[in-house]
Formats: structure tokens, sequence, C-alpha cells
């Protein structure tokens, strides 16, 4: 009999761990950071001693989880999936979406000076890149879905007595159209796969319900871009700040910048990786650099779009080359794209920053997961016969909604 253990992330926002026990096959999806736990421990003061203490106090998952594993397989490298690897133990198969940007993150981690340090692998694993589309040896079949995060896999197992969807965290409306999403993911996206495959049927579906029970209002992908297109009729010079696995956020940024005319900054090589990999002849329209953050001065900010990640942000505020006054059309939009529990981002902090230089900032929802309007639609597409509903702070409100849905036409 197959059995599914959500061992992590069932009514919190991240830390998943599901192990699915099929005869002798064990498989797990993600294996997060419990974040919610972690703010409770721990502040700027009292900080992670060692794997081991994450561990006893639940914030990473326990040894015995991994038992006789034959493979982890995560979603998206958002840290509340990716987890800790120096967690695992050694030897064990884990694949991940994507090895060349998992390098460049492991590289930061490395050299970090805070408890980011205990990330990467302390013994040896068996690392792996996920394929989409093609069943693996484990009977597991990858998805490509919209997320805050690239590339963000649901996962599709054809159990022995059961087929598994596990859908990860996802969103039903993409920031590319369709046409761009299957050129960058090279298909389509889950819920037109499966409308497209007809003879997949799922008999179990664990479905995340990160926005079930948010008063935060629902603004689609496609109302974040006129909200955007509003901003760069009206100013010149914007900093956006966004989270560098936030591909389709960038690619939309680069996009009006195309439109709009100004020169285009990415600073980060984790970005710039994602955006060389996938957007042809980037550089007619993008200054893909390693800038010193302290070498950057006014002219490099006028008339320019400047793509940097939450963390770089600081440095750019605090580089003495830099005169707010001397570029008065600049503005600075805050893309706000979980609850930022989910990776630990302190938008609040960043925010005070802005106020504190003399920058207007626009904080931009984008969110990567779909709103509680869509879940209908969502269940009706991917008809599964069970339900079990994860990574959501509103379990109960997410279950009522279930059993209203599923059974409407
Ligand atoms: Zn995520």
């Amino acid at each position: 009999m197959t059995k599914i253990k959500i061992l992590s992330g069932l009514n919190s926002i991240g830390g998943n761990f599901v192990r699915i026990e099929d005869n002798d096959r064990v498989i797990v999806f993600d294996q997060g950071i419990r974040f919610d736990i972690m703010a409770k421990y721990y502040s700027s003061y009292i900080t992670p001693k060692s794997v081991t203490e994450l561990r006893k106090l639940e914030i990473l998952p326990k040894l015995e989880w991994y038992d006789n594993v034959d493979r982890i397989y995560i979603s998206h490298m958002h840290l509340d999936h990716l987890g800790a690897l120096s967690n695992i133990p050694p030897e064990t198969e884990l694949f991940l979406p994507n090895l060349l940007l998992y390098n460049t993150m492991e590289k930061r981690w490395q050299t970090s000076q805070t408890w980011l340090s205990l990330i990467p692998q302390k013994y040896h694993l068996k690392i792996g890149e996920i394929q989409p589309y093609k069943v693996d040896e484990n009977d597991v079949l990858a998805i490509p879905v919209s997320h805050s995060a690239w590339p963000a896999y649901a996962f599709l197992y054809f159990g022995k007595d059961e087929t598994i969807l596990y859908t990860g965290d996802f969103r039903d409306e993409s920031f590319l159209s369709e046409d761009e999403f299957f050129k960058i993911n090279r298909g389509a996206d889950l819920l037109n796969y499966l409308e497209e495959n007809k003879d997949v049927r799922i008999d179990t579906l664990i479905i995340e319900g990160t926005n079930i029970g948010s008063s935060k209002p629902p603004i689609t992908p496609n109302d974040t871009v006129k909200l955007l297109r509003r901003l760069f009729i009206s100013h010149r010079s914007i900093i956006a700040i966004l989270h560098s696995l936030d591909l389709e956020y960038a690619y939309t940024l680069i996009r009006l910048a195309e439109e709009f005319d100004p020169r285009c900054y990415v600073i980060s090589d984790q970005i710039a990786k994602l955006l060389k990999n996938i957007i042809a002849n980037v550089s007619e329209f993008i200054e893909l650099s390693n800038i010193e953050l302290s070498n950057i001065d006014n002219n490099d900010i006028d008339n320019s779009l400047i793509l940097i990640p939450y963390r770089d942000v600081f440095e750019l505020l605090r580089n003495s080359n830099f005169n707010v006054s001397n570029t008065p059309n600049l503005t600075a939009i805050l893309a706000e794209s979980e609850p930022g529990k989910e990776e630990g981002s302190e938008y609040s902090i960043i925010s005070n920053w802005f106020l504190k230089y003399g920058i207007q900032y626009y904080k931009i929802r984008s969110s990567g997961h779909y709103y509680p309007y869509a879940l209908k639609y969502i269940l009706q597409k991917i008809r599964a016969k069970n339900i079990i509903p994860i990574h959501c702070e509103n379990l109960k409100l997410l279950i009522n909604q279930i059993k209203i849905y599923r059974y409407k036409k």
C-alpha cells in the first residue's frame, strides 16, 4: 500500500517534507526550513549554532525521516523547500531544479558570515538535476509551474496503486504569456499539461494553500504589469529590488525597460545567469555586469533600471558616490513576492532604509501563489479523487473551501 506522510509543512507556510512509501520504494518531495519556528527561537543576537540545534528545534527535518530514501526531489529553491543540504545523510540522492543556479547560490552560502553557511552539503550527496516531462526510474514526472522562483516543478508520482500529484508552490497565472512559458520551460505548465493529457488520472492531490485566508489584495501578474507600467511612465530612474530566483518578474521588468528605453543593469550574478540562460540576444538591451556596488554613481543610475536582490540594496544606498538628491526622478520598487516568512525577507527594514535615504518606494505585490478565488478552477482542472491540503496557515478554511468546490460543476 502507498503511504503518504506529510512530516512537516502541513499547517505552516513552508518547511514541506512529504515522504511517500510505496512497497520498498521511498521518495521525498522537498525538505524545507521552518522559518515560522526559526523566528521564535532566534534574533539578531541569538543565531543558530549548528545543524544539530536546528534539528532539535524542529526547524530542520529529523534524521529518521530520511531512512531508506531512494531520492529527494526539490520542487524549487526557496529555502522553505530546499532546506539545508548539510542535514541530509551522506550518499543520499538529491535532485535539484537547476544545478548551475544551485552552484552559484552555494558559493555565496559557503562564504556567508551568517547561519546560511549551514546550508551547503557537508557530506557527499548524489546530486542530480530534474529533467521535466520525463518519467524517471522512480516513476516520478516533473512538470513546470509558474512561481516566484525559477525553475519550479510539480511532481506526479505514478505509484503501484495510486497516482499522486504534489503541486509544490504555484500560481495559476504567470507573468509570461503561454508561448513565453512554453519557450522558457520547454513545455506547458501543470494545468495545461493535465488538459492535454486527459489519460493522467490523479488519485491523490497534495496542494499548497499559502494565500488561503490572506486578506492581501489578489493582484495578478497582469495587474502588476499595469502598475509597473504606470511607474515607468512617471520615473526615468528605477531601482527594482527582487528575489534573485524570480526570473518571471525580472524578465517582465526587462521587457518594460525595452519598451520605455532606460538602460538596464542587472546587479546580481544569479539573476544575470538566469536571464542569459533564457533570453536570446540578451546583450542587445541589457547590460549584464558584475559592477562593484561601491563604484556606482549618479551617472549610472540616471535614466536606468537597476535590478538588484534584497540583500545587496543596502550596499547601493550606503555607497558614497551616490547622492539621491542628484537623481530627483528616482523611485524604488520592492517586489513583495512571498509572505516574507517564506524566505525570512525583511521588507519593512528595506523600506526604512529607503525612507532614510529620501527615496520614494513602492511595494509591488507579485505573489508566487494562486489566490483563493482560483481554487475552484484549479480543482476542476486537476480532478483528483482525494485531496490533501498543505502549506497553509488557515488549514480549516482551505479544507472547507475544498469541500465546497470539489463537488461543484
Ligand atoms: Zn516558494
